[in-house]
């Protein structure tokens, strides 16, 4: 079985449990980059605390850029790394004022997948993860974001190899119709199932297609 083969395979049975997904927009894309920016180094909930504080006390893209640094800081304290997320923000910001002179990232839309990668990735504290979440979830322009979840989940099951950039295997993997629905059914098949420290290999519905079991159990007889 090929890689595709088996990705595609792993689809469908991740359908098959968790149903199908329609694709809705999560926001507007500059706002979604936000909260995106939030979301590195903490959970849901505290991104959606420290976004809904954001919002609370400056709900204009134009009161962030002009509130010193360090009251932006305090409004997303809750979320952590708090100093540098708010220069990020205001950098940000700041740059695409500058460069498109409004506060807007729809011009996105309009390039290749490619170029809209590259042109998130031109921004401090933006990786291909955070690139992706917005293309994926704001602009309906596919590119698959491997968060945590997705890596080991991918790694166990063989399909990204440990010195490979696991965006570049997994977009050449992935076709674009699937992309959106497979991450979320990874990051939820990655929570319930296919945990960090205690895999429930038994009950996975992925488990024929996974090398993993097997070396566990290679391992724990040397
Ligand atoms: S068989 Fe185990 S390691 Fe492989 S995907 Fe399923 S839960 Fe994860």
């Amino acid at each position: 079985m090929t890689a595709r083969e088996k990705v595609s395979q792993i689809a469908q049975r991740l359908e098959k449990r968790f149903g199908r997904l329609r694709w809705r927009s999560h926001g507007d894309p500059l706002d979604v980059l936000i909260l995106t920016i939030l979301s590195q180094n903490t959970n849901d909930q505290n991104r959606d605390r420290a976004y809904e504080s954001l919002k609370k006390r400056f709900p204009t893209y134009e009161s962030i850029v002009r509130t010193p640094a360090e009251r932006v800081a305090e409004a997303i304290k809750v979320g952590g790394l708090h100093r540098q997320k708010a220069r990020r923000i205001q950098e940000i910001l700041r740059r695409i004022k500058r460069e498109r002179g409004a506060y807007d990232l729809s011009y996105l839309k309009d390039l290749s997948t490619e170029e809209a990668v590259q042109e998130l990735l031109k921004f401090d504290g933006v990786g291909k993860k955070t690139a992706g979440v917005v293309l994926t979830f704001s602009l309906n322009k596919p590119y698959f974001p491997v968060d945590t979840h997705i890596h080991r989940i991918t790694q166990r099951l063989g399909l990204v190899k440990k010195n490979q950039d696991p965006h570049d295997v997994m977009n050449a993997l992935v076709p674009e119709s699937l992309r959106y629905q497979l991450h979320l059914h990874l990051i939820w098949h990655g929570r319930q199932t296919c945990t960090a420290r205690k895999p429930r290999c038994a009950q996975c519905v992925i488990a024929d297609l996974c090398p993993y079991p097997k070396k566990l159990r290679a391992g724990s007889q040397s």
